[in-house]
């Protein structure tokens, strides 16, 4: 697994060579940028491997000269985890982290009641804990298999079938409650796991942006988790194909927990061509119904 950044600001096009000597200055050798003009600017998007040659403090550091020589200020930043192709090959368990290159994977709850608690005094994350089924629009979904709804999955009666017939295993189903016009509704139902994951290695890759606010002290926000990493002794003995994992996601303002899926769960949505085969969100596959599933990483 590779961790890219991505920067992402506009300059002088006239300052683009030393723009390039302050990247190199600090070990980081990228190419002449794609120049993409708008009005006087030109937009400078280079993306280079983090790694021992190259640390994100030498990076946070490199932002500072880029500032202090070049009065470059508010450099955009996005990360990005490359696997191998053994990575793919190996992993027992998959994350789903999109079902679509395209805001219809999301669709709006329209009144699902939950208990909501404070998580964390100092950054105002909050947890919640779900009193009723979800309440969607169920037109909304129109002909997709599986959309996301504040942080919980649900599912095509289509889908469900297609599960049932390849005895996927490790999950409930509760069926949504549909708000809207009756033309065109369907059932749907969340997916409910019914087994959490093991805790993750400490080894787990953990990022933050240099040019926003330092991590909140409870570890969540601010923090930009890499991969799911396990240790394999963890995972054997592991039945099923869906499942939480231990450690809490946010949405910013939500706690949520991830959905695993097992390797069998991957390969059912690409046979029945639900979804083309996609490595990684660069990925010419990527398209708006394809599925992002990131191996998990094993030690
Ligand atoms: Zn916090």
């Amino acid at each position: 697994m590779k961790v890219e950044l991505e920067n992402l600001f506009s300059i002088d096009e006239s300052n683009q060579d030393q723009v390039i000597k302050v990247y190199n200055r600090y070990g980081i050798f990228i190419g002449a940028p794609e120049i993409r003009k708008r009005n006087l600017k030109a937009s400078f998007n280079p993306i280079f491997t983090l790694n021992e040659e190259v640390t994100y403090e030498q990076v946070a550091a490199l932002y500072k000269s880029l500032e202090r020589e070049l009065g470059i200020v508010s450099i955009g930043e996005r990360f990005y985890f490359d696997f191998s192709d053994s990575e793919y090959e190996q992993a027992p368990l998959f994350t789903l982290n999109s079902t679509g290159n395209s805001p219809e994977m999301f669709v709006d709850d329209k009144g699902t009641l939950f208990s909501i608690s404070t998580y964390c005094q100092h950054c105002g994350l909050m947890e919640k804990e779900q009193l009723s089924p979800i309440v969607i629009d169920t037109t909304e979904m129109k002909d997709r298999h599986l959309v996301h709804v504040s942080g919980y999955w649900i599912a095509s009666q289509e889908l469900v079938a297609l599960m049932e017939q390849e005895d996927i295993k490790g999950y409930e189903l509760l069926e949504v409650i549909h708000q809207g016009t009756e033309e065109g509704k369907q059932k749907a139902f969340q997916i409910i796991p019914t087994q959490v994951l093991p805790q993750c290695s400490n080894e787990r890759v953990k990022l933050y942006f240099a040019t926003e606010q330092p991590p909140c002290r409870c570890g969540l926000s601010g923090v930009i988790n890499g991969p799911d990493i396990y240790k394999n002794e963890d995972l054997k003995g592991l039945t099923g194909d869906v499942f939480y994992s231990a450690e809490w996601s946010h949405d910013g303002r939500y706690l949520y927990r991830k959905t695993l899926f097992s390797r069998k769960f991957r390969e059912i949505i690409i046979k029945n061509n639900i979804s083309r085969e996609v490595r990684g969100e660069k990925d010419k596959n990527f398209g708006p119904r394809d599925w992002l599933f990131d191996p998990v990483l094993l030690k």
